[in-house]
């Protein structure tokens, strides 16, 4: 018989390269992993497609979707911008004998790691230094000087929520930190 799929969080501040590791360590067929695709009401961007990226609702959907209680989790990650795990998710990715990876932000990453216990392993992906997260978000160039110091501001929040997770891996050097990252999943999911 296979073992129940295990649920892998990964969350991090934004820049901190969490999107590059989990688009690796998806690649890895030893750790069996699938996405776990969240609802949002965001607007797609280029390239994305619904069902495959997110599935992208209106604000009533949304709503809806929390008064049927088809999310394990949701979070207005953003003023105005809603994201959510949905139940079925967990059992599609579930019933086809794989691992679930969510890539969902802090405070998500806490609520699913208290609801599932010793099924989640939750990874806090952490930058260097608040500085060098400063540098890296200036020079993706994707964001105003406003944002930037908005985003900066929330790290340090979210890192003071790191001590939450089950894992904490630094993303000085991204090959170190892609390896880390696999090995912590690799032993979880073997115990
Ligand atoms: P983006 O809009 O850049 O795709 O995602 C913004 C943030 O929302 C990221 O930190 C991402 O991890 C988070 N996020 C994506 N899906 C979910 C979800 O289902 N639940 C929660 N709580 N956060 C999510």
């Amino acid at each position: 018989m296979t073992a129940r799929g295990k649920i892998i969080i990964i969350s991090a501040p934004s820049g901190c390269g969490k999107s590059t590791i989990i688009n690796e360590i998806i690649k890895n067929p030893d750790l069996r992993l699938e996405f776990s695709i969240s609802a949002t009401t965001r607007e797609p961007r280029r390239g994305e497609t619904n069902g495959v990226n997110y599935y992208f609702m209106s604000v009533d959907e949304f709503k809806k979707a929390i008064a049927d209680d088809m999310l394990i989790e949701y979070e207005e990650v953003y003023p105005g911008r809603f994201y959510g795990t949905p139940r079925s998710e967990i059992d599609r990715i579930r019933n086809r004998g794989r691992n679930i990876i969510l890539d969902i932000d802090v405070m998500g990453g806490i609520n699913v790691k208290n609801k599932f216990g010793n099924e989640a392993l939750s990874i806090f992906i952490k930058p260097p230094s608040i500085d060098a997260l400063r540098q890296r978000l200036n020079d993706r160039g994707t964001d105003s000087p406003e944002a930037i110091a908005q985003r900066v501001e929330k790290a340090g929040f979210e890192i003071s929520q790191s001590g939450k997770f089950d894992k904490i891996v630094i993303n000085d050097r991204l090959d170190v930190a892609i390896r880390e990252t696999e090995d912590l999943i690799k032993s979880f999911i073997n115990s």
